[in-house]
């Protein structure tokens, strides 16, 4: 994580590697049991292997032999002792396909369900605000990550410290999972950047978990694969390296999270998308993106089994030309009809209700199907016209 101005100043002055430097002041804990190196062959055959993995330019990493760190791209660092790991995994299997926004290295869903931050009592309180929103941040984004604070460090716990060192660009730095699929286990935050307003520590706080959970810089051009329906840049990502206002996650930074951590297995998010009255509801992100023009990103409602698991029904959806919107059915329809996915028909333990309803267009005396769960419509006046209320099944929602 980055601060613009510094970074502009630094250009001017030095090359581009004077910002992944770190000050010999830092504390970050040793995540490595002093696994002292270093044969320059090691060095180069790791930094070869991490630069491929993550499909990051070698001249994008660093060796720091203090710390026995590979730094990556700025901010984000991998120690030795994992960068040693994820190598002998990744001669042991081949499944460390990369791509962009996303480094190979990435959690289980047993980890990430079930994550820890621990703050260090020295982290300034303004700094303690916005990791307890970038917490709540990755709370309410509807995926597997889930996290919790601790009261002290645990073996797998986030420890978030300072260190300060005015020299840098670098706001704060975050390592990526370990070879165990736990999440990255620091984040270190430059106090020389006390001074960032509230919703910029909040983004950059918020940024550098996405380092700790698997996600890689969005902005960064020299990777050229992609998750799934996602773009090769997105300006309103968290994952942009340098810092900016904290407003939400992107509409291709949900979609990204989501994919990559969905809520459970076998899964697929149904996202919304609105059109003035008319909703889509879709769970194929690559269909509307962040909006075609017409449609546009409005969040998402729930999960839907990806494939028919016992006691499943598929649910349909059809385009009806006389409204000119699209209806959602789970009875049996022609086979022209798309399926978005599948839920149960009864409640399962764990299963929330998706309703259907309908709303009329007074002016227009027409009906829309809408579909939503129903915390949703319990909040909305919409539920005193709905018309046809029904369950259309039962899913899965955080
Ligand atoms: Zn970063």
């Amino acid at each position: 994580m980055k601060n613009f101005t510094r970074l502009f100043k630094f250009i001017l002055v030095f090359s581009a590697l004077t910002f992944i430097q770190c000050s010999d002041e830092e504390k970050t804990k040793s995540n490595s049991t002093a696994a002292s190196v270093t044969d320059p062959n090691e060095v180069a055959t790791l930094s070869n292997f991490i630069s491929k993995s993550l499909n990051i330019e070698l001249s994008k990493i660093s060796f720091q032999k203090a710390k026995n760190n590979f730094v990556i791209d700025g901010d984000a660092f991998i120690s030795l002792k994992d960068a040693r790991e994820h190598y002998t995994n990744s001669n042991s299997n081949n499944t460390g396909k990369t791509a962009q926004r996303k480094s190979p290295f990435t959690m289980t869903p047993g980890y990430s369900s079930t994550i820890q931050i621990y703050v260090s009592p020295d982290v300034p309180n303004d700094w303690k605000t916005a990791i307890n929103q970038a917490i709540i941040n990755w709370n309410n984004i509807n995926s597997n990550i889930t996290v919790s604070s601790v009261n002290s460090p645990t073996p797998t716990s986030i420890n978030i410290q300072i260190y300060f060192d005015s020299a840098t660009s670098v706001i704060a730095f975050a390592n990526f999972p370990d070879a165990n699929g736990n999440s990255g286990n620091s984040i270190t935050i430059n106090t020389y950047y006390n001074s960032l307003s509230a919703t910029q520590k909040t983004f950059a706080i918020t940024h550098e978990m996405g380092h700790n959970f698997g996600f890689t810089h969005t902005d960064n051009s020299t990777s050229s694969e992609l998750i799934p329906c996602t773009p090769t840049s997105d300006p309103n990502s968290v994952m942009n390296a340098v810092v900016s206002n904290w407003i939400n996650f992107s509409p291709y930074d949900n979609i990204a999270i989501s994919t990559l951590y969905p809520l459970g297995l076998n899964t697929k998010k149904l996202y919304r998308y609105t059109k003035g009255i008319s909703n889509l509801y879709t769970t194929d992100p690559c269909e509307k993106g962040s909006g075609d023009g017409q449609f546009n990103f409005n969040g998402d409602i729930c999960y839907l089994y990806s494939s028919a698991l016992p006691g499943t029904v598929p649910l349909y959806r059809i385009y009806k030309t006389n409204i000119s919107d699209y209806n959602y059915y789970t009875s049996t329809s022609p086979s022209s009809n798309r399926i978005e996915g599948y839920l149960y028909p009864t409640q399962q333990p764990g299963t929330t209700p998706l309703y259907s309803y309908e709303t009329m267009d007074a002016k227009l005396w027409r009906q829309y199907r809408e579909i939503a769960y129903h915390q949703e419509f319990s909040i909305i006046n919409r539920d005193a016209v709905g018309l046809n209320k029904k369950i259309l099944g039962y899913v899965i929602v955080k």
